[in-house]
């Protein structure tokens, strides 16, 4: 027996992921998603002849959920460049873990690593230590600030690597984040094994690295995605769901909403059903990330292909030649900065310039003025995640309409594998229910 499509809205990672887990089981989908290109907010940019993404994004080897998607739908390694977990700050720091089974790989690292005293390297094993001891679980959530001043971190540590580390993996500064959230980052990549804490760089666009794939296996498969088409209304009713902006005015059983959160509350409260649940998605707050590219000439690059950058105002560098291993005629640079700050005033000509120079003072060396410039502010990148933050669950009190997204109830801040990871969460309950309803082929 052929199940009835399922319709999901959006096709990001997470509503992407969740429809290669049906199709996987033989459950045709049909996707909805509004805007042209396919990726949501990790997605190829292509401007004045240069291919960006929306913002520069790096993965975990602990990202075992969307590794496993990439490799169902036909990525290669390749188009990922894999380094052990290296935190480089030139003339400040430099940490690498070791090629050792963990918790050696980080031991070790931490045993070699330039720029740290000994008292620092004591405070952060004994962090480490204590937070094994009590199995990642804090008694009572509070900031990442809070966290590391009872754990007397010394300021070199929590300066240079827990609050950088802080910032990168939540998008939330220190003094507001979530400990338990950024402890649970810290189980699963630093004190987890050694391939967990492996930096991955994307070497395609963020577009090619899932969803253009995922929507070729899609096709394959008795799945549709239709691009340019918005949703702008649910009708529930107790014959399925009728999607406003569905051409093919069919009605729905199973309905994924795997929207931004900000986009999700009007098509919830369409139904006319989630109050509740309406309410609890706008009270959550929101941070940017804005992402500088600068074009400079082949010889200008980075010591490394990521970079922390010492000064202000960009907090990650990443050197596109050395990403790729490809040659070019130019180097692109990217530069990072993650969470609200006073650059949030600056216009685009200003932080270009300080950017620029902020990479002169890096280099040692007067640089040439880039040959190609593109700053790319995402105002709400993801959501703030602060200590005791109620996420949304994946079920609403509507039957047969769940939600999709990075902000939907995970151990994990807002990252691409919270997105994954919450889209297979709604095909599995999806399943259950078409399994329930005798819909699902055996076979
Ligand atoms: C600049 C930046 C840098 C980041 N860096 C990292 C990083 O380094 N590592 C990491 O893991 N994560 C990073 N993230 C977070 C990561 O990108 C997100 O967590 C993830 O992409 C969210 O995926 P999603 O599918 O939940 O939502 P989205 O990507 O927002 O997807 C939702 C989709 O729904 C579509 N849609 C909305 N409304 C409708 C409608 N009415 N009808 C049809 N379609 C609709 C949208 O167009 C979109 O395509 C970063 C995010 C940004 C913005």
């Amino acid at each position: 027996m052929t199940p009835r499509p399922v319709a999901i809205i959006g096709a990001g990672y997470a509503g992407l992921a969740c429809a290669v887990e049906l199709a996987r089981r033989q459950v045709p989908v049909s996707v909805f998603e509004r805007s042209h290109s396919l990726g949501g907010r990790a997605r190829g940019v292509f401007k004045d002849g240069w291919q960006v993404d929306n913002g520069q994004h790096i993965l975990l080897g602990a990202y075992a959920e969307l590794t496993r998607l990439m490799r169902l739908v036909g990525v290669t390694p390749r188009a990922l460049r894999t380094l052990p977990l290296t935190l480089e700050i030139p003339e400040v720091l430099s940490l690498r873990a070791a090629g050792l089974p963990a918790p050696w790989h980080l031991a070790w690292g931490l045993l070699r690593a330039k720029g740290l005293t000994w008292r620092d390297r004591k405070a952060a094993m004994a962090f480490l230590d204590r937070l094994k001891k009590c199995r990642f679980r804090l008694e009572r959530d509070t900031t990442v600030a809070h966290l590391l001043i009872q754990h007397s971190q010394t300021p070199f540590l929590r300066q240079r690597i827990w609050e950088p580390l802080c910032v990168a993996a939540l998008n939330t500064p220190a003094e507001d984040a979530s400990a338990q959230v950024f402890v649970n980052v810290l189980r699963d990549s630093l004190a987890a094994d050694a391939r967990a804490s492996d930096m991955l760089l994307p070497r395609v666009d963020l577009s090619e690295l899932f969803p253009v794939p995922a929507t070729r296996y899609l096709g394959s498969r008795r799945g549709v995605v239709n691009t340019a088409t918005p949703i702008t209304a649910l009708d529930a009713s107790d014959e399925g769901f009728l999607l406003k902006g569905d051409a093919s005015e069919q009605r729905y059983q199973q309905v994924v909403l795997a929207t931004a959160p900000y986009h999700a509350t009007a098509l919830l409260a369409s139904t006319g059903r989630c109050e509740r649940l309406v309410a609890l998605i706008d009270g959550l707050d929101y941070e940017p990330i804005v992402t500088i590219y600068l074009a400079y000439p082949a010889d200008v690059g980075l010591t490394g292909p990521l970079v922390g950058l010492p000064d202000g105002p960009g907090q990650w560098g990443f050197d596109r030649a050395r990403i790729t291993g490809l040659p070019a005629d130019h180097n692109l640079l990217s530069v990072v900065i993650s969470a609200r700050g006073p650059h949030e005033e600056w216009d685009r000509e200003t932080l270009i310039v300080a950017i620029h120079a902020q990479l002169e003072r890096l280099l040692h060396r007067r640089l040439p003025a880039p040959e190609w410039s593109q700053v790319i502010t995402e105002k709400r990148a993801t959501f703030a995640c602060r200590p005791g933050l109620q996420r949304p669950t994946h079920r609403t009190p509507v039957p047969g309409l769940w939600l999709a997204g990075d902000y939907v109830e995970s151990e994990y801040p807002a990252t691409l594998e919270s997105a994954v990871r919450s889209g297979i969460t709604c095909a599995q309950a999806v399943l259950t229910r078409l399994g329930q309803a005798g819909a699902l082929s055996t076979g």
